[in-house]
This record gives structure tokens, C-alpha cells and sequence, in this order.
């Protein structure tokens, strides 16, 4: 079972949650954490994992044979991501705009474009205690991160739980990261910015069909507007995490729930069993 875990906006605890919920899995299945949020990779300062595999993440980006170009200027037309300009006598490449979708290459009438592989960061992949590790890195300066998300999803096992940290927002990379998943959680907090992103991330996994629940971090802080928005839209609230001065000095010292306080790992245990439950309801009706 893939569940991935996202947020509308970053510092909501998605992170906490994510190693909360693979750490307690880890004695009863085989489990992997997957950070996909590529541009910040952070679950690795509380899993701490020994990385026993790096491999190079590039994506294919254009070079032009300037002997058989005409600037006929086609292959800028056809470039969705303005990564080619032509002028009179030369043709320009942004190379950090390019999403490498061969396009240009394939629709230039005289064959002067080729391709060039442009390294844009890298998977590293290891374990951590019982769970699988792989976390994906966008070199400094690049901005494509979906090509990395899916290298690090190619490491998904088809057995066990697989539990995928997303990046914050409703972007690309979240998208990439949240699709094919059998569950979502989305982790808010109780005020009323956290209820923006929600609706927003909510809006996010019903358009992938994605089944999700919530999970209110720092629970107690703030308003019930949350609370009110998961109940109208018929969402479940499937965790609360109080906030706790406690919980936030072991996250910030880089410690992980389940070490700082073992007593949340049974919580964590029944939150799996929810969503299993769930997914399994839904696989039957037919309702994912
Ligand atoms: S499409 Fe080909 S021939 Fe036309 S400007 Fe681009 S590289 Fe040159
Ligand atoms: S490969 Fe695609 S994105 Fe890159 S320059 Fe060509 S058309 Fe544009």
C-alpha cells in the first residue's frame, strides 16, 4: 500500500508524521520512507538512514547542429516551456527552463537537433533502523524537480507499506508525488491559513482520486474551522497531535516521535490499521 503524506503549506508536521507513521511499522511489515519533497529533503535529519546507493538523475535537454540549422525558428514555437528562442543567425537554449519532452528535437524539419543529458541531482537510497530509505536531491539552481520524483517512486516496493514525504503546496511535485498513491494524508493545523492550503490540497488529491484523511498537527492552538470544513466536505480527521511543547523540542533537536516519546507508536500502529481499512473498503466499492 502506497500512502503518501502531504500539506497545503510547509511546517504543518508532515514530516513528523510521515517518520512517525513508518517507524511504527516497521516490527509488523516491511516498510519504506520515500522523501520526495526534493527540493528540502528533511526526513533523513530525524531517520538519519545510511545511504548505501547514489545514482545521477538527468533529463535529456537539446543541443542544436548550427550546419544544418535554417532559424526557421519552429523548434521555439513548439517549446511549452520557453526554452528556446531563435534569432537571425543563432539559436538559444535555457537549459535550466527545459523539461527535457524531446518535442523540439522531434518536430525539427531538418533534423539538427539532438539530445544532451544535463545531470539535475540525485536519488540516494539506504535504510534507516528497519526502514527502507530513498530520498531524492535537485542539485542547487535546478527547478525540475518531477523527473527526480519519479526516480525516487521507481524504488517503491510492491510489497509492504510504502509511506511518501511530499512537498508542501499544490504544485507539480506534489502531484507527482501524490498520484498512484492508495491514500493521502493531509497534514493541516487548526487556523485559518491552514484551512486555505487544506481546501486547497483537498481540491489537489479529489482531482487525482485519491482517497484522503486528515491529520490536525498542533492541535488545540488554534479555531475549529478545520474541523467544521472536514465534516461539510464528509473528510475524515483521522489523527490529532496536540501541540506539545515537548513534541516540538524532540522534532527540533532532530529527534523522531517514536524514540522521544515510544508511548505515540501504538497511535501510529492504529492510524495504519484506519487507512487499511479504508483503502480495502474502498477497493471493494470500488470507490478509490
Ligand atoms: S527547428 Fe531546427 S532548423 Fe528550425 S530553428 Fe530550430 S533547430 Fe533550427
Ligand atoms: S525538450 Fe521540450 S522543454 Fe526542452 S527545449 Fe525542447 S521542447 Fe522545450
Amino acid at each position: 500500500m502506497i500512502i503518501s503524506i502531504a500539506s497545503g503549506k510547509g511546517g504543518t508536521g508532515k514530516t513528523l508524521v510521515a517518520t512517525s507513521l513508518a517507524l511504527s511499522l516497521k516490527e509488523r511489515d516491511s516498510v519504506q520512507l520515500l522523501d520526495c519533497d526534493v527540493e528540502e529533503p528533511d526526513a533523513h535529519v530525524l531517520l538519519k538512514p545510511t545511504i548505501t546507493h547514489t545514482e545521477a538523475v538527468s533529463i535529456p535537454v537539446p543541443k542544436v547542429d548550427e550546419d544544418k540549422c535554417t532559424y526557421c525558428g519552429k523548434c521555439a514555437e513548439v517549446c511549452a516551456y520557453n526554452a528556446m528562442a531563435v534569432m537571425k543567425q543563432k539559436v538559444l537554449v535555457f537549459a535550466e527552463l527545459c523539461h527535457g519532452c524531446g518535442a523540439c528535437s522531434y518536430l525539427c524539419p531538418e533534423k539538427a537537433i539532438s539530445e544532451e543529458a544535463k545531470e539535475i541531482g540525485v536519488v540516494e537510497s539506504g535504510y534507516a533502523g528497519g526502514v527502507g530509505f530513498v530520498q531524492g536531491r535537485l542539485a542547487i539552481g535546478e527547478a525540475m524537480a518531477p523527473p527526480i520524483i519519479r526516480q525516487v517512486k521507481e524504488h517503491a516496493s510492491h510489497e509492504g507499506t510504502v509511506i511518501i514525504d511530499v512537498s508542501p503546496g499544490t504544485s507539480c511535485p506534489v502531484v507527482e508525488s501524490v498520484k498512484d498513491s492508495d491514500f493521502c494524508l493531509l497534514v493541516t493545523e487548526p487556523t485559518p491559513f491552514g484551512l486555505n492550503d487544506l481546501a486547497l490540497a483537498v481540491d489537489m488529491v479529489n482531482e487525482l482520486e485519491v482517497p484522503c484523511g486528515v491529520v490536525i498537527n498542533r492541535d488545540g492552538a488554534g479555531d475549529s474551522k478545520v474541523e467544521e470544513y472536514c465534516l461539510g466536505q464528509g473528510i475524515p480527521i483521522l489523527l490529532r497531535i496536540p501541540l506539545d511543547v515537548e513534541i516540538a523540542r524532540l522534532y527540533s533537536q532532530g529527534i523522531t516521535l517514536l524514540e522521544g516519546m515510544p508511548q505515540w507508536r501504538e497511535t501510529f500502529v492504529r492510524l495504519y490499521s484506519d487507512i487499511e481499512q479504508r483503502v480495502s473498503i474502498g477497493m471493494k466499492t470500488g470507490d478509490k
